[in-house]
């Protein structure tokens, strides 16, 4: 297989080190361009597999370029995660509109951003087969089977919709609100603790494999998968 490229565009200098270094370890290849101009000529010249977009760079922001973006025939299928140092609410949901793929809030570690970035690929491009496999746990997406250390198991249709939505969104929180958006679709209207049944189901079952640890509650702010 070959090597996917990232392309990270952050005019700051100290984070394009940090990421230089965690890359050097990864299975990645980095580019880097310091702003959208730059980018912009990287992605018609590298066609890159994935874009780490800082939100706050000089001259045409990250957010108006992942617009631009997404608006292009040639570019719109490359995921975008956005890296800002805004944690508000709207700014994520004016993040996501613009046609970004995943958020990370900075400051953010570089193995948070690793296991975005492969979740972000997952599930833009899952592995010819479909599979994702994290923390131990192994589902076919494709085939709808789940299987930890080689056993299968079963799951209720929402549990098993939320686990893939926590399998594909790893390592970072979701409130109930968020969850009931993501999971139940914005439309339904459905009370917030109806998130703790079905957390609750799927922890259940996960207990009997030894793996309701990667379901943890984050308190006063939700939940989060998570292989840590
Ligand atoms: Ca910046």
């Amino acid at each position: 297989m070959s090597q996917k490229k990232i392309l990270l565009v952050e005019d700051e200098l100290a984070i394009r080190e940090m990421m230089k270094f965690a890359f050097f370890k990864s299975d990645y290849l980095l580019l880097e361009a310091e702003d959208a101009e730059e980018a912009q000529v990287m992605i018609t010249n590298e066609q890159p597999d994935l874009i780490l977009l800082d939100w706050m760079l000089p001259g045409i922001s990250g957010l108006e370029l992942a617009q631009r973006l997404k608006r292009s025939d040639s570019s719109k299928e490359i995921p975008i995660i956005m890296l800002t140092a805004r944690g508000e609410e709207n700014d994520r949901v004016r993040g996501l509109d613009a046609g970004a793929d995943d958020y990370v809030t900075k400051p953010f570690s570089p193995r948070e951003l690793m296991a975005r970035i492969k979740a972000v690929l997952r599930r833009v491009a899952p592995d010819q087969d479909g599979i994702i496999e994290l923390g131990g746990i192994r589902m076919d997406s494709e085939k709808h089977r789940l299987f930890v250390e080689d056993k299968p198991f079963e799951l209720g249709p929402t549990e098993y919709k939320l686990l893939h939505f926590f399998m594909t969104h790893p390592e970072r929180v979701y409130n109930r609100s968020q969850l009931l958006d993501r999971v139940w679709g914005g439309d339904v209207y459905i009370e917030e603790r109806t998130v703790d049944v079905h957390i609750r189901r799927l922890r259940k079952v996960l207990t009997e494999y030894n793996a309701e640890h990667l379901i943890q509650t984050v308190r006063g702010a939700g939940y989060r998968f998570s292989i840590e």
